[in-house]
């Protein structure tokens, strides 16, 4: 069974000569060209399976040529945010079999606006999307994830392939190397539950960084948002200078008395490093920074 007719060197190369497109280094552009890749990105995303009568709704990134966009475009009604101008007639030819669920926003993902996105749904007769589903370009894969977790609440998972660096840094436990201010961050969000890798020839053009695709689910549970970003504030100053201990590090941002106060208030003491300490407790750091503050 086939899941993209593009997600193949001949298809891909057929489209990008029609259209005299050549890949873009600088926007990532890194084509899927292997179809079993699109297959497990469906799966992780839970859209392998019939959807029945009403279609879900599902936004994507960096469409690109359309090749993961057709495949999701069988199962959903998609908004797409791609910011190649040159790549615009492309996908409306890779995708006019699907026209009438089809939204495409000519947009840089990191400003999307509320209004765009609004218009978008409305044009497809689309309600908010709960899931994001992309190959997205690794320049800004990290960010995005983020930004768009903490800006769009509807969005409830996503299912989105990054630099396996970037995937290591998502899932890191506490005290290794990959654990940092961004791991914090995300684990006050949401949390990685699903992962599989994907190798560099899997793309055209290849990459020179392997990748991986990660499944991303809300947290709510977690705290208010008030508190998550006083929590991501200590979790940036005590990361600021790794190698230093929490108490110098964090004087790089705060006041060294506050930073004391905060410490002793919670228990921790002054000589441990940043990525001793779990989420839990930049959380409970955060609460007692609201209090302090
Ligand atoms: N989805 C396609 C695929 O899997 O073959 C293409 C993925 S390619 C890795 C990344 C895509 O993101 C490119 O089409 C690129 O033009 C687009 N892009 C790069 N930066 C972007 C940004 N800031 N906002 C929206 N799209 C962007």
């Amino acid at each position: 069974m086939s899941y993209s007719a593009l997600a193949n060197p001949r298809a891909t190369k057929e489209v990008l000569d029609r259209f005299g497109h050549s890949a873009k280094h600088a926007l990532g552009q890194n084509f899927l060209i292997e179809d079993n890749v699109v297959g497990n990105i469906l799966r992780l995303a839970g859209l392998d399976s019939d959807a029945g009568e009403s279609l879900p709704c599902v936004i994507e990134i960096g469409p690109g040529i359309g090749t993961l966009s057709i495949a999701l475009l069988e199962r959903a009604k998609l908004v797409a945010v791609e910011r190649d101008a040159d790549l615009y007639d492309v996908l409306a030819h890779t995708c006019a079999p699907y026209a009438e669920r089809f939204a495409l926003i000519g947009a840089d993902a990191l400003k999307l606006t509320n209004a765009q996105l609004e218009d978008a749904l409305a044009s497809i007769d689309a309600p908010a999307p709960r899931q994001l589903v992309s190959n997205l370009p690794y320049a800004v894969a990290a960010t995005v994830v983020l930004d768009w977790l903490e800006r769009f609440n509807f969005l409830d998972s996503m299912t989105v392939m990054v630099q396996s660096e970037v995937a290591d840094r998502m899932s890191a436990r506490v005290g290794t190397k990959n654990y940092g201010a961004y791991t914090v961050k995300l684990s006050l969000i949401a949390k990685v539950t699903d992962r599989f890798q994907v190798s560099r020839n899997c793309f055209m053009p290849a990459p020179h960084v392997e990748s991986a695709v990660v499944h991303i689910v809300r947290d709510s549970a977690v705290g208010d948002a008030h508190t998550i970003e006083a929590a991501c504030q200590v979790a940036e100053a005590a990361f600021a200078q790794r190698r230093k201990n929490i108490r110098n590090s964090m004087q790089s941002r705060f006041s060294r008395e506050l930073v004391d106060e905060l410490l002793n208030a919670c228990d921790i003491a002054p000589t441990v490093r940043g990525e001793t300490l779990d989420p839990q407790t930049y959380l409970r750091l955060g609460k007692k920074l609201l209090e302090l503050t």
